[in-house]
């Protein structure tokens, strides 16, 4: 019997997180982000559960857009960032993958073989990738001379501080964008992350690109998924396997870093930052047994860490702690750990099975 150390991924609930997406797209439509293993949840089943939903994803690479036609799904699938070599254009052409071309080395690759359609990727002020605004022009001339123009379906950028409400940064990249496509009206565009749909007024234009907010948990600093009418699709839980009460002065855990100033009941949890629990949330940190928040004493091992029961003097061995999910959310464990719920939930481990249902 394995341990029962597992991510439950409510179906349901991605179902439902892609919904609001689309409710909150308006007028556009969205493509779901799958990248990362589907954030952590699976890439195939979190394609499955979204198959009916939308008609285009969105990933990373090559190779988790294989992960979705191996899983048997026809969509367009949109690849983030772009290839990486010029023979994964033909393959994106065989298969219907559309990269996102950001430089001149990836334009160059392009006709030499059979060409798929592609989106061009704009830099309006984050730079990470894409092409200048002033750049265009002459981008877009070489594509219509190379005779590779009709292939290109839109123009891509992606915001640096959507998560900030009160960021001015997202007008004034929207502008800039807007104004630096206008020449080609008959493309997309598309602009949006998830924080993108939690702006007043934000335009998306034709496509959206909701990823975290599809697993429920928050794009927006300082609000949680609920708070913004999410629902947490992954429950990450494991076994509660010895309990004990230390002594008031006496101390858990490596380096003894938390000592009881009272006789304290407290329980051994199985997992550990081996599974992707992270290291850096210490004492306080909360998690929950039997639907009561608890909280995390000393440090996070390798495959335990030690949780407080004062406050559940029911909970037994066996029981099952949340260690983040619908009762504690994950946006308020990364807060503990000084992270974002992306890093957590893509950095759960290949030791914790996913169990979708
Ligand atoms: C990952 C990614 C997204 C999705 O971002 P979220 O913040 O998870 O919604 C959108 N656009 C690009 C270019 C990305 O790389």
């Amino acid at each position: 019997m394995p341990r029962p150390t597992v991510a439950r991924i409510d179906l349901d609930a991605l179902k439902h997180n892609f919904r609001r997406a689309r409710e909150l797209a308006g007028t556009a439509h969205a493509m779901a982000v799958v990248k990362a293993d589907g954030y952590g949840h699976g890439i195939r089943s979190v394609a499955d559960a979204l198959a009916p939903e939308t008609s285009r994803f969105a990933v990373a690479c090559i190779e988790e857009a294989m992960a979705i036609r191996d899983a048997g799904h026809r969509h367009s699938v949109v690849l983030l960032q772009g290839t990486h070599q010029q023979d994964d254009l033909a393959e994106c052409e065989q298969s219907g993958f559309e990269p996102v071309l950001h430089s001149r080395q990836q334009l160059s690759w392009l006709g030499a073989g059979r060409s798929p359609r592609f989106w061009v990727k704009v830099n309006t002020g984050m730079n990470r990738l894409g092409f200048r605004p002033e750049e265009l022009p002459e981008v877009m001339a070489g594509l219509e001379e190379a005779g590779l123009k009709h292939l290109a379906i839109g123009f891509v950028t992606n915001f640096a501080c959507a998560d900030d409400s009160d960021s001015e940064m997202t007008g004034l990249q929207t502008r800039i964008f807007e104004r630096a496509v206008a020449p080609w009206p008959d493309l997309m565009r598309s602009v949006g992350n998830s924080a993108a749909h939690f702006r007043p007024n934000q335009p998306l234009y034709e496509w959206s690109r909701p990823g975290i907010m599809l697993y429920g948990a928050s794009p927006m600093e300082g609000k949680t998924g609920a708070e913004l009418g999410l629902c947490p699709a992954m429950t990450l839980q494991a076994p509660l396997i010895t309990t004990r009460v230390v002594r008031a002065g006496e101390s858990v855990g490596y380096g003894a870093s938390w000592t009881a100033s009272q006789d304290t009941r407290m329980g051994m949890v199985a997992i550990g930052y081996a599974d992707g629990y992270p290291r850096h949330a210490g004492t306080g940190t909360p998690a929950a047994v039997r639907g009561q928040r608890i909280r995390l004493l000393g440090r996070v091992s390798m495959d335990m860490l030690a949780v407080d029961l004062s406050a559940v003097p029911e909970a037994r061995e066996g029981d099952l702690v949340e260690l983040w999910g619908k009762t504690v959310s994950v946006d308020e464990v990364a807060g503990y750990a000084g992270t974002i719920g992306y890093e957590l939930l893509t950095g759960v481990t290949s030791r914790v099975p996913r169990v979708h249902e």
